[in-house]
């Protein structure tokens, strides 16, 4: 796709913050501590990029889905955790409330995100609802004017840090995925609590943690949306999402591909660099042709979900899909083109190579997209 200047500012703008204030030495000192520093995450909320994507209405930057997902491109490039923190904001954290929140939810929560006042972490899966998220076990039951929450949400993104967790809980048993309904959970609220973050292959800094819900009291004000709608929520507030984890792939592809045209030119055997054996030309000639037919898929959805096309449900798929496995395939040949080195630590297609793992496993699965596909397909 030919960018217009719009985006093309928007992604130097994106790259410019990525390169200046995401330091080689930063991203040493979060992999070493698995946390981005509060001095970070602090300079990320003034600058406005956790609510990039928010209308500004509600203070947010308003940037339509391809100017986001050029943005959070750009990050990833660099540090693919930083871009996953701004991500869940613009996302996971900000979908729910965009799909159903009324006036006064809108104000009390998510201005708050835009400002870098409040961070929001999504509540979805549990240990025993992973890709069958229609199965949530957390329950909800109607107490007065408010709702007494019982269950455990695991994997949850920045949970430690959350502010306030969306929760889809159960509120009618017997109705399956047509008897869920999602609440805005303040973390500090009694009978919640957060487990121990996990202890994770990559994409070190940002927590990811279990959300204990025991004999929660949550005001039906907080309730979001209809009652019993809660599954149709989260799966609107996916398809962004599927985009934004999209982007995260489209910039670690391109870093896979960056760090292997780099090494290939400056490392020598048998008396020739290695860019100019022709097994290794041809890996690379496959890396640029897959992250650029991923691309392409990327913005094109992007374009459709911003027109509300019947199809674009089915694109926000197909290109978390495809450019989930491409960033693992291109992680793979980056690591084989640096040899041994690529699995030292002090090479970066080492990080590149665990942090692409997870793409293609959270925000449903490749085999949970290939379902969706499919169910569109074959109606
Ligand atoms: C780092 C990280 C962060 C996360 N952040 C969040 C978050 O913020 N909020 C949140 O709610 N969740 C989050 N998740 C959860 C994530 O979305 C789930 O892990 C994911 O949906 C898969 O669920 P599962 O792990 O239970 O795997 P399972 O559902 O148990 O799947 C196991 C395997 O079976 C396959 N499988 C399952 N069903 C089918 C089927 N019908 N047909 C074919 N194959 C199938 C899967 O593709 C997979 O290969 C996160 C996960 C991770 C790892």
């Amino acid at each position: 796709m030919v960018l217009t200047e719009k985006y093309q500012l928007i992604k130097k703008l994106a790259r410019d913050f990525a390169e200046n204030e995401i330091p080689q030495e930063l991203q040493d000192e979060i992999e070493e501590t698995h946390l981005l520093p509060d001095s970070f995450r602090e300079k990320i909320a003034k600058s406005g990029l956790l609510g990039m994507k928010v209308p500004k209405t509600y203070g947010g930057g308003g940037l339509d889905t391809l100017g986001y997902v050029l943005a959070i491109e750009e990050i990833s490039r660099v540090s693919c955790v930083s871009a996953i923190y701004i991500s869940g904001a613009n996302s996971l954290g900000s979908g729910p409330l965009l799909q159903a929140g009324t006036p006064e939810q809108l104000e009390k929560y998510l201005r708050p995100v835009t400002y870098g006042e409040k961070y929001p972490a999504f509540g979805l899966t549990e240990p025993g609802a992973g890709s069958d998220s229609g199965g949530v076990q957390t329950s909800a039951v109607k107490d007065g004017d408010y709702w007494l929450l019982n269950g455990r949400k695991c994997f949850i993104t920045a949970a430690p840090w959350a502010d306030y967790t969306v929760v889809y809980a159960k509120t009618d048993p017997k109705a399956g995925s047509r008897g869920i309904t999602a609440f805005i959970v303040d973390m500090k609220l009694p009978g919640v609590s957060v487990g121990k973050p996990e202890n994770k292959m990559g994409i070190l800094g940002v927590p990811t943690s279990d959300v204990i819900l025991e004999d929660v009291r949550v005001s039906d004000g907080d309730r979001l949306g209809e009652l019993n709608r809660g599954f149709s929520n989260a799966m609107k507030t996916l398809d962004y999402g599927r985009l934004g984890v999209s982007a995260q792939c489209l910039g670690l592809g391109q870093a896979a591909l960056d760090e292997a045209i780099k090494y290939s030119k400056e490392r020598k055997q048998f008396g020739q660099k290695l860019s100019e054996f022709q097994a290794l030309r041809f890996m690379i000639a496959d890396m640029a042709t897959e992250l650029y037919a991923a691309r392409e898929l990327v913005y094109n959805a992007c374009v459709l979900k911003d027109k509300n096309d019947p199809q674009a449900s089915m694109h926000c798929s197909m290109s978390k899909y495809m450019s989930s496995e491409m960033c693992n395939h291109l992680a793979y040949k980056a690591v084989q083109i640096h040899g041994g080195y690529g699995y030292i630590k002090d090479y970066k297609v080492e990080r590149l190579y665990r942090d692409a793992r997870v793409q293609s496993l959270y925000e449903g699965t490749s085999q949970v997209q290939q379902i969706v596909i499919a169910n569109n397909l074959l109606k």
